[in-house]
């Protein structure tokens, strides 16, 4: 049993002697053994068990970090000095990081434990973690059914108790639908708020890091300290980092925008019901319901695509054989070399989309596609800019369904690209959101609620979904 709720009851109980560290995290350790099963991890760190005594000596000097023993996860698309990164393709196979991610390196400076490396979809491509050259990480509520992705084996580590918390990237909603599939919380912070540095480029403009956590407290501690300006990412703000952790609790009564938008034709009815019975808890709580109109969102995963695709067909120009990574073994000369290495090394999903993001950017289709997608962006952005004058959150569903089967949608890339449907406007207008698990289907299967604030609002969405919590 790990025998805590979040990381504050956790210190308290090393504190008091109450639980050990080093048994902690053999804990965790045996139970990534006993559910290999589950495929959440591309590698584990056995040796972290080494600083167990050493942090826990911190923690009861009164010496230790923020994060002191939490022990983390961290998806296979952030680098880890020394550590491999393979971002779940064969084309980085046997590489190992040179440096490490800010964020990473954030938890690090305060005394977390980084267990492994979790299993993800292709350079975080895809909605199932079924286009994972380890094939796919099965979800721990029916293992016959995928995890959700890019995320997904950040998100089933975290539902399966086989880490504290663990850290996932969202695109366009890699966080919290494969968070909505497992059951937990999954929070995608605004665009800049945490440094890319170390963070593989999918899709520039879209790419955020962020946590999963079973408890609101964790992904508030966790946020405040991977947030802020790094100099090593241009693109990360200088906006001050409330400390969200000391700032959950309100007695506000919030203006809850409800976009009808987002509750057509596709929502599964189970779905729907559980999200207007939040609705009605809230009402009666005294929270102000307000419905709300985002006229552009059904051109939201056009857009997404169009623009991700021509991002990724030129992240992924790098992987070449020459500079790093896969090289083809058999080839003649330098243009076959790039040819084979990356016919070899790229899988289906990520060949597909650099064609397609090629296509979109190439002379003659960029004013078709590309420059036009570029605009809707800006509408769909100004939606969001319109609707937070009289709102403060907007609530949704996150996901039309819930977790489907493995192979399900694996050969129907376009319905694949449905399950993203309500998460890709945030990636757009680069504003944050979260899921918060709110119950379970009849078949057991985790039901996910979405919240979305305007940018750098994020303890909008931790207070509210702490009220969310506490009117269960
Ligand atoms: N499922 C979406 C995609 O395939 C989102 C991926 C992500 O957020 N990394 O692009």
């Amino acid at each position: 049993m790990k025998g805590y709720k979040n990381h504050f009851e956790k210190v308290e109980k090393i504190k008091s002697g109450e639980i050990s560290l080093r048994q902690n995290v053999n804990y965790f350790l045996k139970r990534i053994e006993e559910n290999s099963n589950l495929n959440c991890y591309n590698f584990v760190f056995n040796d972290c068990i080494e600083q167990a005594d050493i942090i826990e000596e911190k923690i009861k000097n009164g010496k230790a970090g923020k994060l002191a023993g939490m022990v983390i996860a961290i998806k296979d698309v952030l680098a880890l000095k020394d550590k491999p990164m393979t971002c779940s393709s064969n084309i980085l196979k046997n590489f190992i990081s040179i440096y490490t991610s800010t964020a990473v390196q954030k938890l690090i400076n305060e005394d977390a434990i980084i267990i492994g490396k979790t299993n993800c979809d292709e350079f975080a491509m895809g909605s199932s973690n079924e286009n994972s050259a380890f094939g796919p990480a099965l979800n721990p509520h029916d293992a016959t059914r995928v995890t959700g992705g890019s995320s997904g084996g950040s998100a089933a580590a975290v539902a399966a108790d086989l880490c504290d918390v663990s850290l996932g990237t969202d695109t366009g909603g890699s966080i919290r639908q494969p968070a909505a599939f497992c059951g937990i919380f999954g929070l995608k912070p605004t665009y800049g708020r945490v440094s890319r540095y170390g963070l593989t480029a999918f899709a520039s403009s879209f790419d955020t890091i962020g946590p999963f956590a079973k408890s609101i407290e964790d992904i508030a501690l966790v946020l405040e300290v991977i947030s802020g300006k790094d100099e090593k990412d241009s693109t990360s703000q200088d906006t001050p980092v409330p400390e969200f952790s000391k700032n959950i609790l309100t007695d506000k009564k919030f203006k809850i925008g409800i976009p009808k938008e987002y509750f057509g034709e596709g929502l599964d009815s189970e779905i729907k019901d559980a999200i207007n019975n939040q609705i009605e808890k809230l009402k009666s709580n005294g929270h102000q319901i307000i419905e709300i109109s985002l006229p552009h969102t059904e051109y939201a995963i056009a857009t997404y695509y169009i623009l991700t695709t021509a991002e990724a067909s030129s992240n992924l120009s790098r992987y070449e054989g020459a500079h790093y990574g896969y090289r083809a073994e058999q080839s003649g000369d330098l243009i076959d070399m790039y040819t084979e290495t990356r016919t070899q090394g790229f899988g289906k999903e990520v060949k597909r989309r650099i064609m397609l993001g090629t296509y979109v950017l190439s002379a003659g289709y960029y004013d078709a596609y590309y420059r036009k997608a570029q605009k809707v962006r800006r509408l769909l952005k100004n939606d969001f800019t319109e609707a937070f004058k009289s709102v403060d959150v907007i609530l949704t569903p996150t996901t039309p369904t819930v977790a489907f089967k493995i192979g399900e949608k694996s050969s129907n890339p376009l319905e694949m690209y449905l399950s993203d449907i309500y998460t890709t406007s945030a990636n757009l207008a680069g504003i944050p959101g979260i899921n918060i698990p709110i119950t379970k289907n009849k078949n057991g299967l985790p039901i996910g609620m979405q919240l979305m604030a305007n940018q750098f609002e994020e303890l909008k969405l931790l207070q509210l979904s702490k009220v969310i919590e506490s009117l269960k």
